[in-house]
């Protein structure tokens, strides 16, 4: 039965719960009921938030699918005057800045305010600006029967001076571990996985008890930051997890990225004595799926303790992951006539590849050969699945089976005849004379060819008459090729 790791009790359906290994808040979906008891569970929340709340900005921009809530708001600058608060929607609203100066004459009103291109909050602005209006009005004494009047006109000057700006510059800060707050998650993630995946306690038992003294120093002594050179992916956004143990080296660590950009390391145990393991997950937040991850570590002692020592800067390196993950957010226009180009160098990929000798398969390896384009493409990573499988089923139209049978029989097929061809021809010349026997040669040896491709022997012998028939008319009625025979007869002095 399973046991929680921080008190022990056995889990059953009254005291268990349900605990998310990477937080709902950053989208998460790898989550387990045999790992916490609800008590303890609740006990770590503030540990989620806290890894939650490093990553707002980038919850916020990505606005992931996750499993409940919403994705949090977040403030960011504008024009360097205002703050403003970007829902993961994408609307936003500014913090307004009023000023109001009493006057001899009456009063003196700045309203400062930004907001999206929506009704909603250019409604709950104006709303607001006229209610000031309106108060400073009455506090002036203004009778009811101008009021009215004049806060239609104020309404007038406040839609009169709202200005466009089709591409504001819209600033933020981030900041990892502002409050000593980032660390203790990772730590509890690492040791989550490894119990996902039934690995046995006894080995970060030492972890464990890090995690429940919430010790800072202690914490910081096996969590750090880690930036390992081209191993996480990325053509996307993902939460990657990768959990090692080498028992050679000695060492069971985790390393793991979210967002791909804070990336860290825990090392669980510095005298591991159990079995070689290595276990990964990582998930494709534009795409919203499980992927297979591959890529591997293969640390040791020295090289984590580099890391935990702190004693190299890795600033550069969270900037160059930052731009990674800003460049997923560029609205981009294609350029079709350069995917177009790409899709057809596939297409002329396949035509040199094997042969594929069913609808369904050629199908596969296109939507395949495209997706793998695209993924690797500088220029095209950015499209999302769903629109790569899109682009795919739109160029099948252009790029049939039928036209790729056509394209691979004068590439492949065109060979084959004209082999069988020049061998009918070089064993008997004076088959020149008689294109009927030439055909019904070159028929019977086409039907016991045998080619070291199975997939075109295959083809062969399943559209047997359909090539025959083909083949027969090419020989008899092709005019070019009747006039290259004639040039032949007159080469060999056949009459
Ligand atoms: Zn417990």
């Amino acid at each position: 039965m399973p046991k929680c790791f921080y008190c022990g009790v056995e889990l059953d359906k009254t005291n268990r719960s349900l605990e998310h290994i990477i937080p709902n808040g950053i989208a998460g979906k790898l989550s387990s009921y045999n790992l916490l008891c609800a008590k303890h569970n609740n006990k770590f929340s503030k540990i989620d938030n806290d890894l939650c709340l490093n990553l707002t900005l980038f919850t916020n921009t990505l606005n992931p699918k996750r499993e409940r809530g919403k994705n949090p708001k977040c403030k960011m600058g504008y024009n360097n005057e205002l703050i403003i608060n970007r829902l993961a929607s994408g609307e936003y609203y500014a913090d307004d800045k009023i000023l109001i100066k009493q006057t001899e004459k009456g009063a003196f009103l700045q309203f400062k305010t930004c907001f999206s291109s929506d009704d909603k909050y250019k409604k709950i602005k104006k709303d607001k600006f006229l209610e000031i209006c309106k108060n400073l009005l009455l506090q002036k004494g203004c009778q009811e029967a101008i009021l009215n009047k004049k806060l239609k006109e104020y309404s007038n000057i406040f839609e009169n001076s709202i200005k466009d700006e089709h591409n504001p510059i819209i600033n933020f800060n981030i900041s990892f571990n502002a409050k000593n707050n980032l660390f203790p998650a990772t730590l509890k993630i690492a040791i989550e996985f490894y119990l996902y995946n039934k690995l046995p306690s006894k080995h970060i038992n030492n972890a464990i008890e890090i995690l429940k003294s919430f010790d800072e120093k202690a914490i910081l002594n096996i969590c750090a930051y880690c930036y390992p050179e081209n191993f996480y992916k990325t053509d996307s956004v993902y939460h990657t997890i990768y959990l090692k143990a080498d028992s050679n080296k000695r060492v069971l660590y985790c390393c793991m990225s979210f967002y791909g950009v804070l990336n860290t390391i825990v090392l669980l145990n510095d005298n591991y004595n159990g079995d070689d393991i290595e276990y990964s997950y990582c998930y494709d937040l534009r795409n919203d799926t499980e992927i297979e991850f591959n890529n591997k570590l293969d640390f040791d002692i020295k090289m984590i303790e580099h890391f935990l020592d702190r004693n190299y800067s890795f600033n550069q390196k969270i900037v160059e992951c930052c731009n990674v993950f800003m460049q997923f957010l560029v609205k981009r226009e294609y350029k079709f006539d350069y995917l177009y180009t790409q899709i057809k160098s596939v297409y002329n990929s396949i035509l040199l590849g094997k042969f594929i000798s069913n609808e369904e398969n050629y199908a596969n390896t296109f939507y395949l050969q495209i997706t793998n384009m695209i993924k690797s493409d500088n220029e095209l990573k950015y499209i999302q699945n769903r629109f790569i499988k899109q682009i795919s089923d739109a160029c099948l139209e252009l790029y049939t089976y039928e036209q790729y049978l056509k394209d691979y029989k004068l590439d492949r097929i065109g060979h084959i005849f004209s082999k069988i061809l020049a061998i009918s021809i070089a064993e008997n010349p004076y088959i020149l004379t008689n294109m009927d026997l030439l055909a019904d040669k070159c028929c019977t040896t086409l039907n016991k060819v045998n080619t070291n491709d199975l997939c075109i022997n295959e083809y062969l012998a399943a559209n047997k008459e359909i090539i025959c028939n083909n083949l027969r008319e090419f020989i008899t009625s092709n005019n070019s090729f009747l006039q290259k025979i004639n040039y032949y007869k007159e080469l060999f002095l056949l009459k």
